[in-house]
């Protein structure tokens, strides 16, 4: 499955804002956004031009693709998979990206960032309703069970990264109960998604 694989920061300073890509240095005076704030490239620096309405979809869009690691045809499949499901396409859009396995491993806290969450499913440490599963675009749902395979579970790798996440809040869909089994007991509600994207813009933009 193909991958971004040039500089993550970039996509951060291209956005203009930390889209936490690196774990643990993004909360530090090491990331590039508290050094170097502006966009990357020659002209990152000069005075911003008011961007338009579809450089402010085309925007949000990227920073949705970036936030899940999520490359343009597959982003698009998702689309297509929100627009026939009830509802509203945006809030579907994003549900649907939440319930892949590499952000559910994110969100429990196994992980300190979504690209190691996509590393460890492909290395193929995690299992779902007990059997091993290495694709980190599998989209969970009600009633999924998702918990490292046993031959992980004692490897220090994941207990630093659960202590280290201890205080993140697990969103209200998944439960995790204290072996770190979890579950998914619901769809994502629009409300427990917390990353900041007006998911409208994306609709707007492809449905021109
Ligand atoms: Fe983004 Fe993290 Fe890099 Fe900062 S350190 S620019 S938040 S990926």
């Amino acid at each position: 499955m193909a991958r971004y694989t040039g500089a993550v920061c970039r996509l951060c300073r291209r956005e203009g804002q930390k889209l936490f890509l690196k774990g643990d240095r993004c909360y530090t005076d090491k990331c590039s956004i508290e050094r170097r704030g502006y966009a990357p490239g020659m002209h990152g620096n000069a005075r911003t031009r008011k961007m338009s309405e579809y450089g402010m979809q085309m925007r949000e869009k990227q920073k949705a693709k970036r936030y899940y690691g999520v490359l343009e045809s597959q982003f698009r499949d998702y689309f297509e998979m929100a627009n026939t499901k009830a509802g509203m396409t945006g809030e579907n859009l994003l549900a649907i990206l939440e319930t892949r396995l590499d952000n559910v491993v994110y969100r429990l806290g196994f992980a300190m960032s979504r690209a190691e969450a996509r590393q460890l499913v492909r290395h193929g440490h995690f299992t779902v309703n007990g059997k091993k599963v290495n694709i980190p675009s599998y989209l969970v749902k009600s009633g999924d069970v998702i918990e490292l395979k046993s031959s992980s579970r004692s490897l220090d790798k994941f207990k630093g990264s659960l202590e280290a996440n201890a205080s993140r809040v697990v969103p209200k869909w998944l439960e995790k109960d204290q072996n770190n089994v979890a579950k998914v007991i619901a769809e994502p509600a629009r409300e427990d998604i917390d990353l900041p994207i007006e998911e409208h813009l994306i609709v707007e933009l492809y449905s021109k």
